[in-house]
């Protein structure tokens, strides 16, 4: 209660921003951080690109300084798993069973990778891609490979880490099939700018394997040696990376019956404009928090980079009571050897009667693509065009329809 900390719970990019926040903003009570890995929290971006490929140094992905937390009189406490949330008595309980009482929480618990459930799946050599140190692992089986230019890496998922670490293998010289279970990858994009990501990558020599269903891997002496497929298919493989998408950590929170959001909606735990969850003194963001969007009229639980590090800072705030309510569009970048993009707003692809208006080449690979219906812009995609966001969010919040022309003549 008043006079008792502010604890926030995550490892990630929005625990990291959120306790920056609360002390930018002159938040002098204690604070105490909880992270279950054994270090501070991090950002994740670099795993699947520079830092897998081993061209980026482990202290760039940290957010804060290894002596920030000291500096700010930041309780850090690492390798600390919460296992229990009582928001009445305003109480958390750690693993080892000792408990903290707070003033109010914040819970950044971010997402766990989804699981194959094929026989196979315990195999040496089948590898997830969530923490840093799974990325070492997984670094330290590609690099070597590279270096004897010998093995082959399948790639079971077609999302942003199937083709993230496609791309991070191909560019190490290792030969690459990815596996996809729908008709082109990168589902969340549409067809046809998912399309293009899977010429980019059948031009940079990956073998894309469509609407593939794993039925078990293969081994021999407990490694992996490859995947068989429902269509009879066997695709030999010395490295499996699986990337079939994550879950939302809102055990804590559903076990502390705070409100959850239902699953036609994105699922998650219900915060409102303030990330206020149904208990006021609990906040929550990032990965888990479906926030209220007012320009889409409909809630919003975004799984990316940018909602972790806005949400952050905007819980922190709000904990204060400083925030406006939560109203940026959703934001998100790849790369993917030298193709570069960024996307902003929120459009349904499975809900059908939109439009994709491209500006620029897709020969070229350099445009921006509009997702639109009924006239009005959804979101937009820029691809190897820079500095365009802004322009990109001044018509997604146009007030009506914006003309076709305008968007095709987007890109000069
Ligand atoms: P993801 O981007 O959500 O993609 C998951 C993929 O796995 C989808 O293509 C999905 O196919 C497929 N899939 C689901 N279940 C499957 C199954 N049982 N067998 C085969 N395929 C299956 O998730 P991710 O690639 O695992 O990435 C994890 C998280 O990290 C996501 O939240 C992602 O947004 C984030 N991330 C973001 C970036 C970025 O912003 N650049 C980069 C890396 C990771 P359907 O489409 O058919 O469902």
């Amino acid at each position: 209660m008043p006079g008792d900390p502010f604890v926030v719970v995550g490892g990630g990019l929005a625990a990291a921003r959120a306790v920056e926040a609360l002390r930018g903003e002159g938040f002098d009570g204690d604070l105490v951080a909880v992270t279950s890995e054994p270090h501070r929290p991090y950002e994740r971006p670099p795993l699947s690109k520079a830092y897998l490929r081993g061209q980026e140094d482990r202290e760039n992905i940290f957010t804060l300084d290894e002596d920030w937390y000291a500096r700010h009189d930041v309780d850090l406490r690492t390798s600390t798993t919460v296992v229990g949330l009582d928001p009445a008595a305003h109480r958390v309980t750690f693993a080892d069973g000792s408990g903290l009482p707070y003033a109010k929480a914040l819970l950044a618990t971010g997402s766990a990778p989804r699981a194959l459930t094929v026989p196979g799946r315990d195999l040496g050599g089948v590898h997830y891609l969530r923490t840093v140190e799974d990325a070492d692992r997984l670094a330290g089986t590609l690099l070597p490979a590279s270096l004897e230019g010998s093995g082959q890496v399948v790639v079971i998922g077609d999302g942003w880490i199937g083709m993230e670490v496609a791309a991070s293998a191909r560019e190490l010289g290792l030969d690459v099939v990815v596996l996809g279970r729908g008709a082109h990858p990168l589902g969340v994009l549409g067809p046809e700018l998912g399309e293009l990501y899977g010429t980019l990558h059948q031009e940079r020599g990956v073998r894309m394997h469509r609407q593939a269903e794993v039925v078990r891997l293969t081994g021999g002496n407990g490694q992996v040696t490859g995947v068989d497929l429902a269509d009879a298919t066997h695709v030999e493989a010395t490295v499996v990376v699986v990337g079939i998408g994550v879950t939302p950590n809102v055990g804590l929170a559903r076990a502390a019956g705070l409100e959850l959001r239902a699953h036609e909606l994105g699922g998650g735990l219900a915060v409102d404009g303030y990330l206020r969850t149904s208990h006021p003194d609990v906040h929550a963001a990032g990965d888990i928090a479906s926030v209220p969007s007012p320009h889409y009229e409909r809630p919003l639980r975004i799984e990316h980079w940018a909602a972790a590090l806005d949400q952050g800072k905007h819980a922190g705030l709000a904990m204060l009571g400083a925030a406006e309510p939560y109203d940026l569009l959703p934001y998100f970048f790849s790369d993917q050897y030298d193709v570069g993009m960024e996307y902003k707003g929120y459009v349904d692809v499975r809900s059908p009667g939109y439009e994709v208006v491209v500006s620029g080449s897709a020969t070229d690979r350099e445009l921006v693509a509009f997702y639109v219906r009924d006239g009005r812009v959804e979101a937009g995609m820029a691809v190897n065009v820079w500095e365009r966001m802004d322009d990109v969010e001044r018509l997604i919040r146009a007030d009506g329809p914006v003309p076709r022309e305008e968007l095709e003549g987007f890109v000069g």
